[in-house]
């Protein structure tokens, strides 16, 4: 068993380390004798998903955003609109995330049209929406579960009716800072505000993420319980933390 993994823009979009979350997927696939490969995609190469499982896409400031814009417009984001409906595992941070909204418009009112693969927009705001985070998440069996983790954008976003939120906002800003959501659950698609990287901190939303490329390839996916333990102490951390202040 393997899974292929694509990087989208690692050369601009990795803010907070976003990257490790390739690596926690990687090594937790590895624990289990799964192989998995690392295809990176930076600005002006080929975007291809016909044969990949999981993608990721990390986080960036305004400008790396800006930058990335017409790279996006020149055949990615097509690519992008019929990997997701073709259900491929996305797991997009923050400005990744919003960029597979429909657009972003400055506070100043400048719009830039994105990849328009999620029924969502964000709308840059003068108040920055910084700090530790956590979020109230439902699984795919119906059990409910916190991730912890770290956000920083001015970008507020804001999900169109009947599109699924990720999580409900605990601790934090989230998609807004106003309407409780947070992230996005689209399809396979998982959008989220949490850096961190998120998945160390994270195990059973990394499983999830996991778990979701391996039925979508293989039609099954038997993952063996791992010792989560230091992880899940870590994770706690935060909660106590977050939960006292
Ligand atoms: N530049 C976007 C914002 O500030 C995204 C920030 C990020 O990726 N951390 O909203």
């Amino acid at each position: 068993m393997e899974l292929k993994i694509c990087h989208l823009y690692p050369d601009v979009l990795n803010l907070y380390g976003d990257t490790g979350n390739i690596l926690c997927m990687r090594q937790r696939l590895s624990w289990r004798g799964i192989d998995s490969g690392v295809t990176r995609v930076c600005v002006g190469e080929t975007l291809d998903l016909s044969d990949c499982d999981l993608l990721l896409i990390g986080g960036g400031q305004d400008f790396e955003q800006e930058v990335l814009l017409p790279d996006l417009c020149s055949g990615k984001a097509e690519t992008l609109r019929s990997a997701i409906e073709d259900g491929i595992c996305v797991l997009a941070i923050c400005g990744g995330y919003q960029m597979l909204g429909q657009y972003y418009e400055t506070w100043q009112g400048l719009r830039c049209d994105f990849v328009g693969a999620l029924d969502l927009y964000t709308v840059g705001s003068q108040q920055r929406m910084i700090g530790n985070t956590v979020y109230r998440f439902r699984n795919t069996d119906g059990s409910e579960s916190s991730i912890v983790g770290f956000e920083n954008h001015s970008g507020k976003t804001w999900l169109a009716e009947g599109v699924e939120p990720l999580a409900r906002v605990e601790v934090g800003f989230g998609n807004n800072g106003e309407d409780g959501t947070e992230g996005v659950h689209y399809r396979n698609v998982f959008g989220t505000y949490s850096h961190g990287p998120l998945l160390p901190k994270n195990p059973v939303f990394c499983d999830l993420l996991l778990r979701t490329a391996l039925e979508r390839r293989y039609g099954k996916a038997d993952l063996i319980p791992l010792d989560d333990s230091a992880e899940q102490e870590a994770h706690d951390a935060m909660l106590r933390r977050l939960r006292k202040a």
